[in-house]
């Protein structure tokens, strides 16, 4: 699995015209611009700017908000991350975050599927025989994808159907062999909030070492673009591998 970071949230000039109109001033570190735009947001609150912006950096002032659960504000930063070479299983566990998250996923309908990846379970290697097994199982799987691919020729119910119908049809079929192993392409746009809340609920579940990986993958990214929106983890090594731990209380 491969993550990459899209994008992020800008602090336009707005933000300063703002300020100017308002006679406001407001002295702020040099750090990213998801991190001004959620301290421009906490200080709106209580307009806290000038004579009244108390705590200085943008580090304690994001510190701040977290310790006192101030979490909507969080809401204004948002990032995007694409993720390439995960499990449709993994997918589905993912688009579960309902609040916050948005989606892109690869089709299996638009995209042919005939040269599908299937990303092999964790363990597997120590167990040749049954390794062999899934490796047989899984050409086993794509040959029948591709026989069910080309199936709607030969079905006379879907023969008023137009190309690209009957393709949307014979792709239907062909995927419903598809296993949970299959390699997907998805794009996630969050917002700092919900991707605290996942790294938080799905970051160190013992035995689901995929999410794990997704999760340490993930909070790399989104901690070096963002050091303040993402304290409070840390990476933790076990004899399974790498996980994501909240440090919080
Ligand atoms: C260990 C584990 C096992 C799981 N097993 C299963 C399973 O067997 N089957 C299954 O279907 N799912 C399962 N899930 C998925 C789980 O139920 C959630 O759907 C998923 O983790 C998303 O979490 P969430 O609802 O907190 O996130 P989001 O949907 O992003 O919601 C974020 C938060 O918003 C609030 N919220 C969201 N919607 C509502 C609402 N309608 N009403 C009130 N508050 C709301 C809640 O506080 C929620 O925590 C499992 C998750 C974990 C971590």
């Amino acid at each position: 699995m491969k993550v990459y970071l899209i994008s992020k949230n800008t602090l336009e000039d707005g933000m300063s015209k703002f300020l100017r109109d308002r006679d406001l001033s407001w002295a702020h570190d040099n750090v990213c611009d998801p991190e001004l735009v959620v301290e421009a947001a906490g200080r709106i609150c209580y307009m806290s700017f000038g004579d009244k912006q108390h705590r200085k950096t943008t580090k304690e002032y994001i510190s701040n908000i977290l310790r006192q659960g101030h979490d909507s504000v969080l809401e204004h930063a948002s990032f995007t991350i694409l993720v390439d070479g995960l499990t449709r299983a993994l997918s589905h566990q993912l688009v579960r975050h309902r609040i916050g998250f948005a989606y892109s996923q690869l089709s299996q309908q638009y995209h042919d599927e005939s040269a599908a990846e299937f990303v092999q379970p964790h363990g597997l290697d120590e167990n040749p025989e049954l390794k062999t097994q899934w490796l047989q199982w899984c050409a086993a799987t794509r040959a029948m994808h591709d026989s069910l691919r080309s199936v709607n020729l030969k079905v006379s119910a879907f023969s008023h159907l137009n190309a690209k119908e009957q393709q949307r049809h014979s792709r239907s079929m062909a995927r419903s062999v598809l296993p949970n192993a299959t390699c997907t392409t998805i794009m996630i746009t969050g917002n700092a909030r919900a991707w605290r809340h996942l790294l938080s609920i799905r970051g160190d579940i013992e035995g689901d070492i995929e999410m794990r990986e997704y999760c340490v993958s993930i909070y790399q990214l989104l901690l070096n673009s963002s050091p303040s929106l993402f304290s409070g983890f840390e990476i933790i090594e076990d004899g399974l591998g790498r996980y994501v731990r909240s440090t919080c209380q």
